[in-house]
């Protein structure tokens, strides 16, 4: 009889666990305590309009490649993605805006008539950017964090300066434009750090910005979610919605027995989860917790955020299809997200209208918005607080690009910190993990294999490599490696 492996949470990290799992040859089932797939991936539909919950910005598609690949199939065998031109714009002021193109050389002319000389100095930060890509997708990233030794070798020794220098340092060594330092400090913040705080060896993601550029699956983000299942599926995978796991079950000799799964116990062999890690050490006996509160109260979390999802009744000018408003100090507001928690004085926040670029996001003649501000996780969350910052970015929004815009709101649907603990029981509703800072960075983040409960392990954005959607592809498949080498 094949061996038997329960999955909590149907994420990506947990799909592609799955996908792995079983095409060893192991009996898997998913289960998931929400009524549809896909965790933070989820879909949202309402009145003809459709909209990614989460993730937006499909980046680094040779991650999603050899992801298919491993399948003998290739992302268009389940959606179709088109590359984004302009890949996204960002405003500064009103009507004062720049557009990232989708091609290197108009990124350059772009630097350089804003700042002359800058041109230069991006090319070899691009060449230092694509080079650490290279070495992180060889040499480092589908590791599984095991150990400092697994990261050693020719290549990553002659890199390491760069883990203990910051992006921040590097990006404004010579570039001296603050709307292209804005730029370019961007691409990290989809780790969940400060700049500041995030290494420089970080920097392959503004190779995977500018050099790979910015992608959107027709139909929006959770196409890849149902190639995804749809591949599970044909692979023997089985599903279960609604299906809280309130419980791990270990025996005597502390190995996984059983789950208790909406008041029933099951019996398993194998439990991975895919679900927030702090979480799913709350179902295990207090004394077999690898981690205790206090070391999760000192990490550096990702932010959380205030989501809203509107449906407009009329196309919406002068922004593209991602749209940053970068017109306040960002470093007022990191330092309200990670230093000084609070609700930020004048906040940074990102826009996306998919339905400028895929029609099928929205009725004719209508727009898909969808509006993000970063939070400290933990933040008080009140409906107050969310009408009163709803108001504040449509006020700035109208303002920078020209246009009136709140009274053709035809209906909007906010998510915020308390949504992120009740729908996936996110530790202090986290939008994305636990952030890459330096002291968080592979064998030293929450460990995929439990040193505690036998048969017991982790996946997904708290565990290695990271925060993001390929990320989470990538470690699924190092449980999944991890499991198939341990349970031979
Ligand atoms: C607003 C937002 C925007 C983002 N933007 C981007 C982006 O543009 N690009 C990008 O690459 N990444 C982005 N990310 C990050 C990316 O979405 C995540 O890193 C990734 O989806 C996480 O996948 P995961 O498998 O680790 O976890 P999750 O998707 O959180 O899956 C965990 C699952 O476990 C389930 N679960 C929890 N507890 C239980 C239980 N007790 N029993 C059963 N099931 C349980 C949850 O319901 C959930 O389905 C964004 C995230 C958010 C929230």
């Amino acid at each position: 009889m094949n061996k038997q492996i329960h999955i909590i949470g149907s994420g990506f990290s947990s799909l592609a666990a799955s996908c792995y799992l079983a095409q060893a040859g192991y009996d898997v089932t998913i289960l998931e305590k929400n009524d549809t797939l896909g965790g933070r991936a989820r879909q949202y539909k309402k009145d003809g309009f459709t909209f990614d919950l989460g993730p937006s910005w499909y980046w680094m598609p040779d991650v999603f490649e050899k992801f298919f690949a491993d399948f003998g199939k290739k992302p268009s065998d389940y959606y179709k993605l088109d590359k984004l031109s302009p890949g996204y714009e960002v405003y500064f002021g009103k009507n004062s805006s720049l557009t990232v193109s989708d091609n290197l050389e108009d990124i350059f002319k772009m630097f350089e008539e804003e700042e002359k000389g800058s041109a230069k100095h991006l090319k070899t930060f691009l060449d230092s950017a694509k080079a650490n890509y290279d070495t992180a997708i060889k040499d480092l990233v589908y590791k599984p964090g095991i150990s400092p030794l697994e990261l050693v070798n020719t290549t990553t020794i002659s890199r390491v300066s760069q883990f203990f220098s910051t992006v921040r340092k590097q990006v404004r060594k010579n570039i001296k434009s603050n709307k292209l330092i804005q730029i370019l400090e961007f691409p990290v913040l989809f780790l969940g750090a400060k700049p500041s705080n995030t290494p420089a060896f970080y920097n392959f993601m503004n190779y995977a910005d500018f050099g790979l550029g910015t992608w959107h699956p027709r139909g929006g983000m959770y196409k890849v979610i149902e190639g995804m299942v749809s591949l599970a599926t044909s692979l023997g995978v089985k599903f279960e919605v609604n299906a809280n796991v309130e419980k791990i079950l270990t025996d005597n000799s502390n190995c996984v027995s059983g789950l208790q799964v909406n008041g029933k116990t099951i019996a398993t062999e194998l439990v991975l989860s895919g679900a927030d890690y702090h979480h799913t050490e709350t179902l295990i006996d207090k004394n077999l917790r690898q981690y205790s509160e206090k070391y999760w109260d000192k990490k550096t979390f990702a932010p959380s955020s205030l989501l809203f999802y509107v449906g407009f009744d009329k196309k919406i000018k002068n922004v593209s299809h991602h749209t940053l408003f970068f017109d306040t100090d960002f470093d007022v507001h990191a330092e309200e997200i990670y230093d000084n928690p609070k609700w930020p004085t004048a906040p940074l926040f990102y826009a996306n209208f998919t339905s400028m670029t895929d029609k099928t996001s929205a009725p004719e003649g209508k727009e898909a918005g969808f509006f993000l501000i970063p939070l400290a996780p933990g933040i008080e969350d009140t409906e107050e607080l969310r009408e009163q910052y709803f108001h504040k970015i449509m006020d700035r929004f109208e303002k920078l690009t020209s246009q009136e815009l709140k009274g053709s709101v035809i209906f909007k649907r906010s998510f915020c910190v308390n949504d992120f603990k009740e729908a996936y029981n996110s530790y202090k509703g986290n939008a994305y993990g636990m952030a890459n800072t330096l002291l968080q960075t592979a064998f030293l983040r929450p460990k995929i294999k439990s040193s505690t409960v036998q048969n017991l392990y982790f996946t997904g954005q708290l565990t290695v490599p990271g925060p993001g959607v390929p990320p989470a592809l990538i470690s699924g498949k190092i449980a999944s490696e991890l499991i198939k080498k341990n349970s031979k």
